[in-house]
């Protein structure tokens, strides 16, 4: 028998060629089975039956174990080459052509790959049901499963898809597959087209809602979805949870929901009326504070005497945390006999003069002092290596062999 089947999410992982209809399509998955090894190529091996899905269609390969006498060796990966599927083991020792084998697949994987292959078909019908948004790609995951459609949703086709897709969950529909060998039995509907020149589709349906051909594992009813959580959406990409992970996510969102209600004083249903507010007003008082401190910073500059030290006039002035730019504001322009010397809660120094080559002299001096920093122009920055109250002694003695 032939089969060949358009893959579902676009990828170029057709199979082609001739083979039986795999083992890991059959209704009731089976874990453990025995087989023999039939065929070996460095780690990897082929077995006479094989029950072990390989990756294709945008689902992970399963993992587990074979077991031979008393060895144990791990499946870590399995894939197909010309329409046969290869198993690839982490240990090679002793292995040989006919030799007998237990093989044991990872269940919690597989049950998780499949819940989550399922799930993505679901998300998929319903945004082509309802926006004729086709899915262009599907990664499915053990925990999360990625989907890219070929628009980007708007917030409210996302809500309204998602309300769908757990109708369809709550209506316990039956997803079956089934294969068909005549391309003109074929609906021209099926979801994500039909690749015309196989002899042989599978497809997969949930109820009459949706029909794709697909090669994955799936579950046998949509209420074993459990649940969708969307916890990301980045432009056309959707990125999901589903069953107990998804869940989860509900549970804690929905705890930290009650806690930021609670520390805002709102009712759970304003929660987001009330975050808008907070933001509002804390622009305001970020603003507001702003003013404040730049004016606040003038006057406390203004109030501040000049001292004398040799030529000059000078400032060392203690500001505020806020920019350069609103500090050299406060200052304004100087005179050629004037210096100052701002000083930033984190010691961080604003050197200032009426020229370029007196402030180059100043930090010459104090960068023999002790003080880091340089730069250019008439305005330079440093970093205080002492208190203020040395560095003010230090300044009067630098500033008086100008
Ligand atoms: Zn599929």
């Amino acid at each position: 028998m032939v089969v060949n089947m358009e893959n579902h999410n676009g990828s170029d992982d057709i199979n082609e060629g001739t083979m039986h209809i795999k083992l890991y399509w059959s209704k009731e998955p089976k874990y453990n089975f025995d087989a023999e090894i039939i065929e070996i190529d460095g780690n990897w091996v082929r077995l006479s039956d094989n029950h072990f899905y390989p990756e294709s269609g945008g689902q992970l390969s399963d993992t587990g174990i074979l077991l031979i006498g008393d060895d144990r060796i791990n499946v870590v990966d399995v894939q197909k080459r010309d329409n046969t599927d290869w198993i690839k083991l982490d240990d090679i020792e002793n292995l040989k052509i006919g030799l007998k084998i237990h093989a044991r697949i990872d269940r919690v994987r597989r049950i998780n790959l499949t819940r989550n292959h399922s799930t993505q078909h679901l998300i998929s019908a319903v945004f082509w049901k309802l926006y004729e948004n086709e899915t262009i790609r599907a990664e499915i995951g053990v925990k999360e499963t990625q989907i890219g459609l070929r628009n980007i949703p708007t917030v409210d086709e996302i809500n309204s898809a998602l309300l769908e897709a757990e109708r369809i969950i709550m209506e316990q529909v039956s997803i079956t597959s089934d294969f068909v060998d005549d391309v003109n039995r074929l609906s021209d509907t099926i979801r994500g087209g039909i690749k015309k020149d196989m002899p042989l589709y599978r497809l997969v349906n949930i109820g009459n809602y949706d029909t794709n051909l697909c090669g994955g594992t799936h579950l046998s009813n949509t209420s074993q979805i459990g649940g969708i959580y969307m916890h990301k959406v980045e432009g056309r990409k959707l990125r999901f949870y589903s069953g107990m992970f998804a869940k989860e996510e509900y549970i804690r969102v929905n705890a930290d929901m009650h806690i930021m209600a609670k520390t805002l004083g709102t009712k759970l249903s304003d929660l987001s009326n009330s975050l808008n507010e907070l933001k509002r007003n804390f622009e305001l008082y970020r603003k507001e504070n702003h003013t404040l401190k730049v004016e606040n910073n003038s006057m406390n500059y203004n109030l501040l005497d000049w001292n004398r030290s040799g030529e000059y006039n000078y400032k060392v002035f203690e500001t505020l945390d806020i920019e350069k730019g609103a500090i050299l504001g406060s200052i304004g322009e100087l005179e050629d006999n004037q210096l100052v010397f701002a000083v930033k809660p984190d010691n961080l120094l604003i050197v200032v003069s009426s020229s370029d080559s007196i402030t180059a002299d100043l930090m010459d001096f104090l960068r023999e002092n002790g003080i880091k920093g340089g730069g250019r122009g008439r305005i330079q920055l440093g970093k205080l290596s002492q208190p203020i109250h040395e560095f003010k002694s230090l300044l009067k003695n630098i500033i008086a062999k100008l």
